[in-house]
Formats: structure tokens, C-alpha cells, sequence
């Protein structure tokens, strides 16, 4: 049974394609700069040289068009029907108050996908003009929408109320959400089973990519996470600059005469290890210009490991102490100096990473000391894996697909 996942930004299309019998990528690819000059599709078959498709991709119904295509296509396809594909699975940014889990899409979902349009304004549309793809060019085949706040929805309100008039909550829904939580969801329980299979855990979860977050789980649930009402809370990441003080944009505007979407790009585009750096977003390219003895670069890199750092700190003093630390995403899995950065201080909490087992990238293992009371994990994420899962799972308990039809297959990995 194949499940298609499909995660539309707003000018491009990731997708991949599972076998679910074994959990397989057969297919994955990308759509990018969608209404754009110079669009393309980078399709890659898991066993069959890829290929790079230029074409003039107005929308996003084209670029979902080109993908199916290539999905079946006598050279690059990998199926030879799209009848084969069960059900169709969408990341979905925002799902407010709405959506703590995933659900089948059907008209009364889709609206309330709309209503959150307005605390997911980048995302959100183009979710939705993906949905509507699918429905036009694979109608009748189910849609689920797996949400990055729905793990987050445990946290309770004294942890996602801010400290602003009640009413700002009540009228607008001011209040923090979180994202990533499919991510952190995923290491978190994987983690639990590598401990053992036990529930009874307090876990702090480090995704650290170019949006970059933190969340404590207790007993499998979320109980708080860094980012809030929008992914700008929080850690200083690649390009957003977290948590400064409100006092700041105010101040900003009347410096600067900066409009209000001019100081949210500031904020969202022109900040964290862009900013402070001035070279790059990309930690290996700040790292080469600090052993360079770029001071600037060197600083940048310090700002966003104390960030991580104190915020580890706050989690197990919010749950009451911590069992494991976990690494994940492009720079949790795969900057062995970062993690030793991050992890250096921590000793006072029982975490201490062994240098020789941290000397791994984008690897799943323990990278503690032996011994030590709280363990270190990196664990590479898998965020469409959960997406498909969770699509299969639905359908079936809706009687829209048939799982046990699947007979399991030898699993064979596609990197
Ligand atoms: P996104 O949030 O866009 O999905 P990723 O999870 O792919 O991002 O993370 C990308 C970031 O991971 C890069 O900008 C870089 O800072 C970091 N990164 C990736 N590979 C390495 C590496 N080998 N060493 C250090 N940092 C890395």
C-alpha cells in the first residue's frame, strides 16, 4: 500500500512516496520556486537515476500535476498506476486550538485549516492550495492532515498562556502553540523505545535545523516547547532571531521607520546566525570563518549554543529533572561541535557527552558516557515517516483502506 506525503510551502513542493508494506521510500522529490522564473522539479526514484524537470510551474495544482506524472512515468516512475496510492498524507503548519491530532481532511477540516490561516500566513494557504490539488487530480483517494502544533496541544495554560490581558487570548487566540511537533514527537518516542519501551520518561528534545526548537515531554505528552504563537519564539536560529524583548519592535519601528511586515522579515529573515554572523545561516560556514578568526562568527555560534543550553536547563527544572537529552535535524544530527558545545556545562545535571561516541553524523546512537544518569541521544528525525503512518492508521480505523492487504516486504533503505 503506497501513501504519497506532501508538505507544499509557498513556492515549493516536498514530497515522497512510501511503500508501507515495509516502510520504503520509493520515491522523493522536490517542486521549487513554484510562480516563479526558472521552476523545476528534482525527482529522485529510489532505484533509478533521477532527473531535473525545468518547466514553467504557475501553481501549485501544475507542480502537484508534474509530480504525479513523474510518479508514474514509463522511465522515472516508480509505480505504473496512481490507483496504487491508498492515501495521501499533508504537514499541515497550523492547527490552532482545533487539532491536537491528525485527521481525515473533509470540508469541515479544510475550513478550519482556513481559520488558521490567519497564525500561519506563510504556510497555511499553500497547505491548503495542496489539499485542493490532491482532491482535483486523485479524487476520492482520502487526504489526512498531520499538524506541527498538534503534539504541542498537551502543554497546559499556565504554560501557553502569555502574560498579556486575558482577552488577547480569548478574542484572537493569542497563545503558544509550538511547532516541529511531528518531530519531536517522533524522536521522542523512539528514544522512549530505546530506553527500554518505558513511558514514565522526562525527555528534552533538541530539533536544530534552520528553524530550530526545544520541547519537554513528560510521560509521551508535551509539556512546554520553545517556540509560541508563531515559529519565531524561542532559540536564535538560522535566520529568526527568538526571544528578544517585545520592548524591541516598537522601538525598531520608530528607529528605523520600519513597516510592520518590514520588521517581521527582519526578524524572520535577516536575524539569528545570519545576523549576528554576518557571513551565513549555515553553522558550517560560521565555523570555518571562526576558526578563520572571525570573532563575530565565534560569538554567533556561542549565542545559539547558550540559548539551547539554558534552555535544557529550564526544561528539567520545569519537569523536575531530565532522563535523556535528545539531538535532532540537519545541525542536532550532524555538528559533533555544536552538540559538544551545547552539552559543555551541563555535567552539573548528570548529562555528559562522551567525545568518542559524539564523533558521528546523522546516525542514531547513545552519545553519552557510560553510566551517566541522564543519556544523550542523536536520533535522525523522520518527519514524513510519521506523516505516512499516521495516514495509513486513520484511513484504516475509517475503514477507508485495508492495512492488513499490505504483506510485509524486505525493507531496503533509500538515503
Ligand atoms: P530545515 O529546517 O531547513 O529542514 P535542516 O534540518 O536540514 O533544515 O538543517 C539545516 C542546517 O543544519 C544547516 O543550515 C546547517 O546549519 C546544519 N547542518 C547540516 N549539516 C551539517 C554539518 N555536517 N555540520 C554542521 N551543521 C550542519
Amino acid at each position: 500500500m503506497m501513501v504519497l506525503v506532501i508538505n507544499c510551502g509557498s513556492s515549493s513542493i516536498k514530497y515522497q512516496l512510501f511503500d508501507m508494506s515495509n516502510e520504503s521510500v520509493l520515491a522523493k522529490g522536490l517542486v521549487e520556486r513554484i510562480g516563479l522564473d526558472k521552476a523545476s522539479l528534482n525527482h529522485k526514484p529510489a532505484y533509478k537515476e533521477g532527473t531535473v524537470i525545468s518547466a514553467n510551474i504557475e501553481n501549485h495544482s501544475i507542480g502537484i500535476r508534474m509530480v504525479l506524472d513523474a510518479l508514474v512515468d514509463k522511465k522515472i516512475g516508480v509505480i505504473d498506476t496512481l490507483e496504487k496510492i491508498a492515501a495521501v498524507g499533508h504537514r499541515v503548519l497550523h492547527g490552532g486550538r482545533k487539532f491536537s491530532d491528525s485527521v481525515l481532511i473533509d470540508s469541515a477540516v479544510m475550513a478550519a485549516i482556513e481559520e488558521c490561516v490567519e497564525l500561519g500566513p506563510l504556510h497555511n494557504p499553500a497547505n491548503i492550495l495542496g489539499i485542493n490539488a490532491c482532491g482535483e487530480l486523485m479524487p476520492g483517494v482520502p487526504q489526512v492532515a498531520v499538524f506541527d502544533t498538534g503534539f504541542h496541544q498537551t502543554m497546559p495554560p499556565h504554560v501557553y498562556l502569555y502574560g498579556l490581558p486575558y482577552e488577547a487570548y480569548e478574542k484572537y487566540g493569542i497563545r503558544r502553540y509550538g511547532f516541529h511537533g511531528t518531530s519531536h514527537r517522533y524522536v521522542s518516542q523512539r528514544a522512549a523505545q530505546l530506553m527500554g519501551d518505558r513511558e514514565d520518561l522526562r525527555l528534552i528534545t533538541c530539533h536544530l535545523g534552520n528553524g530550530a526548537s526545544v520541547a519537554a515531554i513528560r510521560d509521551g505528552k508535551c509539556y512546554d516547547t520553545s517556540m509560541g504563537l508563531t515559529p519565531l519564539e524561542g532559540l536564535v536560529m538560522g535566520t529568526r532571531c527568538g526571544e528578544i524583548d517585545p520592548a524591541i519592535v516598537p522601538f525598531l519601528m520608530k528607529k528605523t521607520g520600519m513597516t510592520p511586515d518590514q520588521v517581521d522579515a527582519y526578524m524572520n529573515k535577516k536575524s539569528g546566525l545570519l545576523g549576528l554572523s554576518g557571513v551565513s545561516n549555515d553553522v558550517r560556514d560560521i565555523e570555518e570563518a571562526a576558526l578563520r578568526g572571525d570573532e563575530r562568527a565565534n560569538i554567533a555560534l556561542e549565542v545559539y549554543c547558550y540559548r539551547v543550553r539554558k534552555c535544557i536547563g529550564s526544561y528539567a527544572a520545569a519537569m523536575g529533572g531530565v532522563d535523556a537529552i535528545i539531538f535532532t535535524a540537519g545541525l542536532g544530527e550532524n555538528s559533533i561541535s555544536m552538540r559538544s558545545r551545547i552539552c559543555h556545562g551541563l555535567e552539573f545535571l548528570g548529562a555528559q557527552l562522551d567525545p568518542d561516541k559524539n564523533a558521528i553524523r546523522g546516525k542514531e546512537q547513545e552519545v553519552s558516557v557510560d553510566g551517566a544518569p541522564v543519556r544523550i541521544y542523536v536520533i535522525p528525525t523522520n518527519e514524513e515517516l510519521v506523516i505516512a503512518r499516521d495516514s495509513i492508521e486513520i484511513c484504516s480505523a475509517l475503514g477507508k483502506v485495508d492495512k492488513t492487504a499490505d504483506k510485509p516486504q524486505a525493507m531496503e533503505k533509500f538515503a
